[in-house]
């Protein structure tokens, strides 16, 4: 990197240490083809028991599993506030939802250092296609083109740099297009005209699967005659928790609507045989979502593969946290338990990742930017507060690796009647506080995985209980917690008047 570039990157970051951040490729120039370039594939939504290489029961997903037999497969990822907008303002940041502004569905500060401003700034070509959902544009990236809000599956308008556009076709197909043509337009080796002129970065982000579910044609028939295997959860009474699972309006049961079924429930079904058909409605749409999600993957790794990609490029499957499929009678995510903040995470990079591989470590979200990192050979800057994954891609795990992690969830009421929590989780048990209700769930993994028994208040557990109490307040002290946002709501909410405000006026433009 020469002096003006150095200038500018130093400018652009708006942070004096950056200096310190060249190590591995200080030498080197940006055409340096060691630096490998980065696919961070994240759907919405999509949870790990959803993909085949998780185990899951219920669906097939051949192309994401091509990441997990040619890579390693984290089985110990987590969202640390497990809802859209908060994961995704994490990843970008490497900081909690406390530090980097974004505790609910609030608008992100694009103007804080990002993962994308700082491979930017070192080289990097940079782009963003698909949900972005963080309120405000994205900064960082050479190019991108994002959906407002939400957005929608069938022909979707996109926002971008220059205005608003309306794609015809399906999202899913249309995001991974975009990243196709990202990836083709990218500086080329000037002495040859092909190659790698500059390595790259690209966030591919799917909207899919995303409530409320509406699947290509291609898929819309899929599961019509074949029963969806049901969670063992599925009727969970919540006989031993805390107020908040007996509060919260997300069952399968009580609270999908019309738009989520997209027809009424054949006449006679009650009780039992209504939430029979309910959770295979629900799950038909899902899957199929997922099914175009799957084909897309695979059509993106035959690209890499084509345009000779294949061995420079770091290829990362995940979601922005989990889901509840049917799961102690649910959909959504939110609270602290497995299925909702267990985030798929596949990686392949060839040459640093064993083929087939599995990583138990407990890896969090707010360690993906500290990753990119150091896969780019950069320093990871110290207000960042996660920890470099490429050890445990190796297949390392570094003796002082993490053995606990905290949690925070805020959004409540939310849009599910959630209640606030905060707590811990280890590689064995997991520790929830209600703090608005001073309301306690305690949970043995090993010996109850589906974490249907809370033993909080279990006679014998009372040293274990204490031992993991004072767990938890010396992670909420060391990721410095100090409840700034105890009380947070959305303000001007990223679906709400901000965006409608910047769609207002816009002229619309169609592309075939
Ligand atoms: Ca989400």
């Amino acid at each position: 990197m020469n002096n003006c570039s150095r200038r500018e990157f130093i400018k652009n970051i708006g942070f004096g240490s950056a200096a310190l951040m060249f190590s591995r490729f200080s030498q080197g120039d940006d055409t340096s083809a060691k630096r490998p370039n980065i696919v961070y594939i994240m759907s919405d939504d999509h949870a790990a028991h959803a993909i085949s290489a998780y185990g899951s029961k219920i669906n097939q997903t051949p192309n994401i599993d091509r990441l997990a037999k040619e890579g390693v497969r984290f089985n110990h990822c987590y969202a640390v506030n497990s809802i859209c907008t908060p994961s995704r303002a994490t990843v970008i940041t490497g900081k909690y939802s406390h530090i980097n502004g974004v505790p609910v569905f609030n608008r992100f500060d694009g103007s804080q250092p990002t993962i994308a401003k700082y491979l930017q700034a070192a080289g990097y070509y940079t782009g963003m296609f698909g949900k972005w959902h963080l309120g405000s544009d994205p900064t960082g990236f050479d190019k991108w083109t994002i959906l407002p809000g939400q957005g929608v599956y069938h022909n979707p308008a996109f926002l971008e740099p220059s205005g608003r556009r309306v794609i015809d076709g399906y999202v899913t197909d249309i995001i991974t297009d975009l990243a196709i043509e990202f990836i083709k337009n990218r500086p080329k080796d000037p002495s040859t005209g092909s190659g790698q002129g500059k390595p790259f970065f690209l966030m591919c982000h799917n909207k899919a699967p995303h409530r409320n579910w509406q699947p290509d044609e291609k898929h819309a028939k899929m599961y019509e005659d074949k029963e969806i295997p049901e969670p063992t959860t599925l009727r969970d009474d919540y006989s031993t928790r805390t107020d908040a699972a007996r509060e919260t309006t997300m069952t399968v049961a009580n609270h999908l609507t019309k738009t989520d079924l997209k027809m009424d429930p054949p006449a006679g079904l009650t009780g039992d045989t209504l939430l029979k058909w309910k959770y295979q409605r629900y799950m038909q749409d899902y899957l199929r979502c997922i099914a175009s999600v799957d084909d897309n993957v695979g059509r993106l790794l035959d690209f890499l593969d084509k345009e000779g990609l294949r061995d420079n490029t770091i290829v990362i499957y995940t979601s922005d946290q989990g889901f509840f499929l049917g799961d102690h009678g649910w959909y959504d995510k939110r609270f602290m338990y497995e299925e909702s903040i267990k985030m798929p995470f596949l990686v392949r990079w060839p040459g640093v990742t064993k083929a087939g591989t599995v990583q138990d470590a407990l890896a969090i979200n707010p360690d993906f930017a500290p990753t990119f990192m150091d896969a780019a050979g950069l320093s990871v800057p110290a207000d960042m507060q996660g920890r470099s994954l490429v050890p445990l891609m190796r297949g390392e795990r570094p003796a002082d690796w993490r053995k606990s992690f905290y949690y925070r969830y805020y959004h409540d009421p939310g849009h599910h009647n959630t209640r606030a929590h905060y707590g811990v989780r280890t590689d064995t048990h997991k520790l929830i506080y209600f703090w608005r209700k001073d309301q306690w769930e305690m949970y043995d993994l090993e010996k109850d995985p589906g974490e249907l028994k809370n033993i909080y208040n279990d006679p014998s557990q009372k040293e274990l209980v204490e031992k993991l109490k004072a767990e938890l307040y010396r992670l909420k002290k060391e990721v410095k917690d100090d409840d700034q946002f105890a009380d947070s709501q959305p303000a001007g909410g990223v679906d709400g008047p901000f965006e409608k405000a910047r769609n207002k006026g816009v002229v619309k433009k169609k592309q075939k």
